[in-house]
């Protein structure tokens, strides 16, 4: 964690630097507190000190409280009257069900779409979100898995992008459900067979492949939620 009072290198009296200087550590203390829900170390309903936070991050509550309102807005953390935040509950095994049947619906025929208009900007795009190029990196498994969490987010919203209905695509932005389906489980696996999954949408992405396409997408979305479903037993 970056300490707020970290010199600047320079000396230079940039205030350009100063605001980036600020932007990093509020992003960074959000990828913090984020990493830690992903990751359950903060469990589904857990209250959320921001005095512990201010201690355990070294940091002001100024950046606390601001990640902490836009992961409020990202549907991870709520914000209760009088009692503070605490980390959003476990989304239900009915909630569950709807969202896969939703993305089951709109996605397989949104990457056949996708697929149908790709070309080489797009499809560099979709490789760079699809974090099929840092696998094993060595990098911590929790920071992994939340950094997965987001580049599948990402991926999967590029691709919906790309299919071309913006309606679609913010019905399915404002579900979050990749926050709250990584949140289920905290496993190695569900971040490597995912990545074979991408692999495969990108293949035939690359192959402007509109069959094939729909089908890896049905395939990854089948797989993921049968991969989460233990979960809830
Ligand atoms: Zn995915």
């Amino acid at each position: 964690m970056q300490n707020r009072n970290s010199t600047n290198p320079t000396n230079a009296p940039d205030h350009s630097g100063f605001i980036q200087r600020a932007n990093s550590l509020a992003e960074s203390v959000y990828e913090a507190i984020f990493a830690q829900l992903m990751a359950l170390k903060i469990s589904p309903g857990g209250r959320i000190s921001v005095d512990n936070m201010v201690r355990e991050l070294n940091v002001s509550q100024t950046p606390i409280r601001e990640a902490l309102g836009r992961l409020e807005g990202e549907g991870l953390v709520v914000k209760t009257h009088l009692i503070g935040y605490s980390a959003a509950p476990q989304i239900t095994r009915r909630r569950f069900d709807e969202l896969y049947e939703l993305r089951l619906l709109l996605e397989p025929d949104g990457a056949a779409k996708a697929a149908a208009g790709m070309d080489e900007v797009k499809l560099a795009s979709l490789q760079e979100a699809g974090g099929v190029m840092g696998r094993r990196d060595g990098t911590d498994e929790r920071i992994r898995y939340s950094t997965f969490a987001r580049q599948d987010a990402v991926f999967h919203d590029r691709i919906m992008e790309f299919a071309g209905n913006e309606l679609i695509r913010e019905t399915l932005n404002h579900q979050h459900t990749h926050f709250h389906i990584f949140r289920l489980m905290f496993h190695s696996r569900v971040t490597e067979e995912a990545l074979d999954e991408h692999e495969a949408l990108l293949a035939a992405f690359a192959a402007g492949d509109t069959t094939a396409a729909e089908k890896a997408m049905r395939v990854h979305l089948e797989h993921s939620r049968d991969r989460l479903l233990p979960a809830f037993e």
